[in-house]
C-alpha cells in the first residue's frame, strides 16, 4: 500500500508526524510499503525543505512505519536532478509518461526519465494515457491505431510506456472492471511496441501536435488554490470540445457548468497565477482562460 505527503495537509514540521499517523489509521494498516513526497517541483520542494519533510519522513522510515521512500515529481528535470542530488535516499521516483508527452517541453517527460535513469531511480509512470485522452481518441487518430488490429487504444499507450528501461510500474487509472480486463489482457504476456506500434503511435503524436489542444489531464491540482473558484478543467476540456468537434453542446455545457455550481466564469479570473503554480502540465492557465471568456461569453447566457 502506498500514500503520499502533500503540502496541503501541513504548515510545519510539527503537523507531519499526527498526518502521517492519520493515513496510516484511515488506511487501517500498521506501515505503508511505499511512502511518496507528493508532486514534487521547485516551490513544492522548497516548502517541504523549509518545513523538513524529507528528514521527517526519513525518520518515520527508520521506525519502520512505511518501507520505501519516493516521490512524485512535475517539473523540468533540472529540478529533478537537484532533488535526487540533495536526498541520495530517495528509491523511485514517479513521473507523467506517456507517448504524447514523450516530447513534450512543459513535461519534459523523457528528459525526467532520462535523470531517473542516470541516478539508477526506478520509474513510476503516472498519466500513461494521459488523463484519459489516449483512449477516446479522435477519429482520425483512432483510424491509425486499429490499422494494426492489435488492440485497445489504451493497449498501446500503456505498452510504451511499459517498454522503458528501468519502469518499475505503469498506473494506468482504471476506473471499471471492463478497462481491469482489458489491461490484464495485454499486460500479462507482455510485448514491447513493435517498430510498426511505434511509428504508428508517432502518427498519433502528430495528430494531437496539429490540433492545438489545451494540454489539460483533469488532474484537478490547480482548482484548490483558486480564489475564484474557476471550473478550471471542465472550462478547458469544454473549450477542446468545440476545438474538435466545432459542436453547438460545447456552449451548452458551458453554461451548463456555471448553472450547476455557481461558479465563476472565465471571465471572472483575478490572474492571481496561484493555479499556474500547481499545474504539472505547466499550461499558461490565464492566458488560456482569456481564450474561453472570448470563445464562450461572446454570447447572451442560454444562447
Ligand atoms: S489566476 Fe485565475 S484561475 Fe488561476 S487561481 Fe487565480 S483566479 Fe483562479
Ligand atoms: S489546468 Fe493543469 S492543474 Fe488544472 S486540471 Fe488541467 S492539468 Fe491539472
Amino acid at each position: 500500500m502506498t500514500d503520499k505527503l502533500t503540502n496541503f495537509f501541513f504548515q510545519k514540521q510539527e503537523d507531519i508526524r499526527p498526518l502521517f499517523e492519520s493515513q496510516l489509521e484511515a488506511c487501517g494498516v500498521d506501515y505503508f510499503d511505499i511512502y511518496l513526497m507528493h508532486a514534487q517541483g521547485a516551490d513544492n520542494f522548497a516548502y517541504f525543505k523549509k518545513c523538513r519533510a524529507y528528514e521527517t519522513a526519513l525518520e518515520l522510515m527508520a521506525e519502520g512505519k512505511f518501507r520505501h521512500f519516493g516521490i512524485s515529481f512535475h517539473d523540468r528535470a533540472e529540478v529533478l536532478e537537484q532533488i535526487l542530488t540533495e536526498y541520495p535516499q530517495i528509491e523511485m521516483v514517479q513521473i507523467q509518461f506517456n507517448y504524447v508527452d514523450y516530447e513534450n517541453p512543459a513535461v519534459e517527460s523523457r528528459k525526467c526519465y532520462e535523470v531517473c535513469r542516470k541516478f539508477g531511480k526506478p520509474v513510476i509512470v503516472m498519466e500513461p494515457v494521459k488523463g484519459g485522452n489516449l483512449v477516446n481518441l479522435l477519429k482520425n487518430a483512432g483510424a491509425v491505431l486499429e490499422e494494426l488490429h492489435g488492440g485497445s487504444p489504451a493497449s498501446y499507450a500503456i505498452r510504451f510506456a511499459a517498454g522503458f528501461e528501468g519502469i518499475m510500474m505503469v498506473l494506468s487509472g482504471m476506473s471499471d472492471i471492463e478497462q481491469m480486463n482489458d489491461n490484464v489482457s495485454f499486460m500479462r504476456e507482455y510485448r514491447p511496441l513493435s517498430d510498426r506500434e511505434m511509428e504508428a503511435v508517432r502518427k498519433v503524436r502528430e495528430i494531437f501536435r496539429s490540433m492545438g489542444l489545451i494540454p489539460c489531464i483533469s488532474c484537478r491540482c490547480c482548482q484548490a488554490g483558486c480564489p475564484k473558484g474557476i471550473a478550471i478543467p471542465e472550462l478547458f476540456a469544454v473549450m477542446n470540445t468545440k476545438q474538435l468537434y466545432h459542436d453547438w453542446n460545447a456552449d451548452y455545457y458551458y453554461n451548463v457548468i456555471h448553472t450547476g455550481g455557481g461558479k465563476a466564469r472565465a471571465s471572472q479570473c483575478i490572474k492571481c497565477g496561484k493555479c499556474e503554480k500547481a499545474c504539472p502540465q505547466h499550461i499558461p492557465i490565464r492566458r488560456f482562460l482569456e481564450d474561453v471568456a472570448k470563445e464562450f461569453e461572446k454570447k447572451p447566457e442560454g444562447v
